[in-house]
This record gives structure tokens, sequence and C-alpha cells, in this order.
């Protein structure tokens, strides 16, 4: 059962070869005697599961249930749920239970999909090696002895092996990619403002977007439709009706115009994924798309650019962390200035220290003007890159990441190796616009990923360009040996 696409599953529980509880059952068995190699998960909520599924079984009988009904899959630990803890993987929120539910967790809950636990992260999502957890990292199911990326770790390594056919993930300069890229997955983060950010806890704010995280193309587009959509709760949500990412899949690519950035094939990228992505584009040619090279002149700022606005927004979101209302509180202080030293000095991790001290820095006196003020018109100038782009071409290709996995402790002590990890998918949440990673190959044994970007609200024809190319190839049908 761990082996079926999304449609598959579906059409199974409509058939009655399997009920939703079975189904249940199978994953959170798997999840009972495969996690501990890999740690993907900070709460399983079996309970909360099976009654979810005997609900899903009675829509199913009922003939009242949707594409998704009974379908199990693993929140991301930055949505709240009502009544689960979400620690947004910090001792700071180790304790804490949410008291609402997230737009999506609504959104997926109505659906009647089954949600199977809460995936372990980065804390606050802030990384790129799912190493910095409260809860211990987590480990890449094609290696364990290699990170599975970051920040969404745990949601690719649970999927990955078989724990969840999907996943709910944040990216906010990658965490939806780089870790989909490291695993042989498919994500895709659409436009900011298409998915409520309601109820996802608050990293930097004009960057975070959510989406998913499965193994094709086709099993995120119902998933991700069903996440999207204009919410009153979200003053950053899009008044815009949803496209049908799911029909969207059946249209050919024959004279689909595709930009290969000049500067994502540059340095940096090692030369055995690139042998990967330069057979990819090969296969979209065969698939009826051109391709002409671009250039999008100031993506080398884009990591620089990120590490002033991400820390800022950062540094001024988690200012609610201060013992007194929720989280972390530190016991026997004796002022209030002591109170909130310690239970942050306590609470957060050190790389979330690290942001909260950078963010600071750039907005105070004297160094807003020159750092965050100057990062802001740099913003601008890679969205209009992109806007340019854009005229003459659908769709941009190129890495996902510079390399495939590397090893657990390889980068933890070299913060500025660890951010250039994102180099080639930060420039996406600067400009706002969709972009997506998929398999497309593997170099000894460890997965690549192929990255495609697309203009603003064109999710269906990234996911149909992804789909097109999963028709013609297997890699995406690939699994880690030791989780079958
Ligand atoms: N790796 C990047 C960072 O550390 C991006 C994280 C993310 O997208 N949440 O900030």
């Amino acid at each position: 059962m761990h082996t079926l696409s999304i449609s598959e599953l579906s059409a199974g529980l409509r058939a009655k070869r399997f009920s939703s509880r079975e189904l249940t059952l199978h994953f959170l068995k798997r999840i009972e005697t495969l996690d501990p190699q890999l740690n993907s998960l900070i709460t399983v909520t079996a309970e909360r599961a099976l009654a979810q599924a005997d609900a899903a079984d009675a829509r199913l009988a009922s003939g009242d249930a949707t594409e998704l009904t009974g379908i199990p899959l693993i929140q991301k630990d930055i949505f709240c749920t009502l009544g689960v803890r979400t620690s947004c993987a910090s001792k700071m929120l180790d304790k804490f239970i949410a008291p609402y539910d997230a737009t999506i967790v609504e959104k997926l809950d109505a659906a009647g999909m089954v949600m199977l636990g809460k995936a372990n992260m980065d804390e606050f999502a802030m990384g790129s090696s799912n190493e910095p957890s409260w809860y211990g990292p987590v480990k890449n199911p094609w290696d364990t002895q290699r990170v599975p990326g970051g920040s969404s770790g745990g949601s690719v390594a649970a999927v990955a092996a078989g724990l969840a056919p999907i996943a709910t993930a944040t990216d906010t300069g990658g965490s939806i990619r780089q870790p989909a890229a490291l695993t042989n997955l498919t994500g895709i983060k659409p436009t900011y403002g298409r998915v409520s950010r309601y109820g996802m806890i608050a990293f930097a704010s004009s960057l975070d977007q959510a989406g998913v995280v499965a193994r094709s193309a086709e099993d995120c587009a119902g998933v991700l439709q069903a996440m999207s959509g204009f919410d009153v709760r979200d003053s950053t949500s899009v008044d815009r009706p949803v496209d049908d990412y799911v029909s969207a899949l059946g249209r050919d690519i024959k004279g689909l115009r595709i930009g290969l950035p000049k500067e994502y094939f540059a340095e940096g990228l090692a030369p055995s994924s690139r042998e990967r992505i330069d057979q990819a584009i090969e296969t979209f040619k065969k698939l009826g798309a051109t391709f002409t090279e671009i250039s999008l002149p100031n993506s080398p700022l884009s990591v620089p650019t990120y590490y002033v606005v991400a820390p800022a927004e950062a540094s001024s979101n988690l200012a609610r962390f201060d013992g007194v209302r929720f989280g972390h509180r530190a016991e026997g202080v004796k002022s209030l200035e002591e109170l909130y030293k310690r239970s942050r000095g306590e609470g957060f991790g050190s790389e979330v220290q690290r942001r909260i001290m950078i963010g600071t820095y750039v907005l105070s006196h004297g160094y807003y003007d020159a750092y965050y003020l100057q990062a802001q018109k740099v913003r601008r100038l890679i969205y209009e890159d992109f806007r340019r782009a854009f005229e003459s071409v659908d769709l941009v290709l190129g890495p996902t990441a510079t390399d495939v996995a590397f090893k657990l402790g390889e980068k933890s002590d070299d913060p500025v190796s660890m951010y250039l990890n994102d180099i080639y998918t930060i420039a996406a949440n600067l400009a706002g616009i969709p972009a997506m990673s998929l398999g497309c190959g593997f170099v000894d044994g460890l997965p690549v990923g192929l990255q495609l970007m697309g203009n603003f609200f064109d999710e269906g024809r990234l996911l149909n360009a992804a789909h097109q190319y999963q028709q013609a190839t297997d890699w995406h049908q690939q699994s880690p040996a030791a989780f079958k």
C-alpha cells in the first residue's frame, strides 16, 4: 500500500480493496518499525488518525467523499494543530498545545485526509540539514549517515521511506525544494499568497509559503489544490480563484519555452549533478520543449539579500516568545529582564539565536539604511530579473542544490557553507514566484534534484511540466532499498 500513488489509493478505497482504517494502520505500523532509524516524526497522532480514518470510511460509504478522503498524510510541525503539540522543533514550544488549527490543517481535515503525525524540522525552519532540531537530527533514508536536507527534513524523510504518501512542508528560502532534491521527491512551493499562512508559525513572513512533498507531481497536484485559496485570516493571502491543478496535468508540452539561467550553471554546481540535469534537458527536448539561455544577473546577490531580510523578519516574529504568554519559561527568575533573557536563552537553539542577533543588528539604528533598506532594493532587482525572463520564456530550469546530500555533521560548524546550500532556491522566495524540485537521477546512489520555476500563479504549468517528464522517465519511482 505504501508504494501506491494517491490516485491509486483513492481508487482502492472506493473499490473497497482496503479501508482507510487499514491504510492508516499500515502506515502507523511502518512508522513504528522504521522511524527509529530516521527520526522523521516529533509526534505520532495514532488515536486522532484512527478516528479520522473511521470518519473517512463512513464518508466513503455514504458517497460524500472527495478524492482525498481517507488518504493519510503527515503535517510539518510548524502548523498549529488543535489539541496536539506544535513544537516547531524548538525547546521553546516543546510543551505548546495549539488552541486552534492552521487553515491548511482545517482544509485538509475537511477534505477527509488522515493526519498520522507531525514531522521533524530544523528549529523554527531555520536550516538546510535538519540537524538543528530540539528533537535531534533527521536521517536521509537513502543513506542514514547523511542529512535529508531542511528545513522540511522530517516531511521528506517520512515520504521517501514510505511512512506516508504525502506530507506538508514550508519554504522560506528553499525548505521544500532542497530536501525534496536530496531525497528523490517532488516538492512544490506555490506563489507567495496562494496558500494561507494562518496558523503556520512565522519565520520570515514576506517569504514563508506552505506547499507539499510527495513522490510525483501528480500526487502533489490534488493536495496542493485542496490547500490553496484565499483566507481572510491571512492579510497576505491573494483573493483569486485556484486553478485546477489536476486537470492541468493532461496537456502536452510541445512548444513550452524553457529558460536556462547561465548563473545557475556556473562554478559551484557539482559536475556529476550537472550531467543529470543535462540529461533531463534532453528528455524535455524530446517532449517538445525549446530551450534558450537567459540571464538572472542579480542572482549571485540572493543569498546575502536573504540573510538580511529573513533574519530581520525572524527577529521581529520571534520577539513574541518572551516566557510570559506561551513557550518555555525559565524558573527561579528575580526580575522581568532576567525572565526574558533566561527564557529566550534556554528556549532557543544556537542557530535561532544567531538569526535573532543578525536580524536585530540589521534593523538597529545606524545599520537599517546600510543593510535592511539596501537588501530590500536588491530584492526588487531580483524580482525584476524574473519579470524580464518571463517575457520570453514560460519556465526557468536549473539545479535545486549544488550537490547530493552531505554527511551529518559535515557543515554544522560552518554557517556560511550551510547558507550557501540555498543558492539556487532563495531567489524564487525573494521574487514570490512558484518553484518546484523533482528527481532527475542519481550519483553514487544519491538523488539529484532538478528545479523548475514559473511565473506568478503558474503552478498548473509547473506541475504539468514535471508530470510530463515523470511520464517519460522513472526516476521518481525509485525508492531507498532499506525502506522497501
Ligand atoms: N535554509 C534556509 C534557511 O536556513 C531556508 C529555510 C527555509 O526555507 N525555511 O533559512
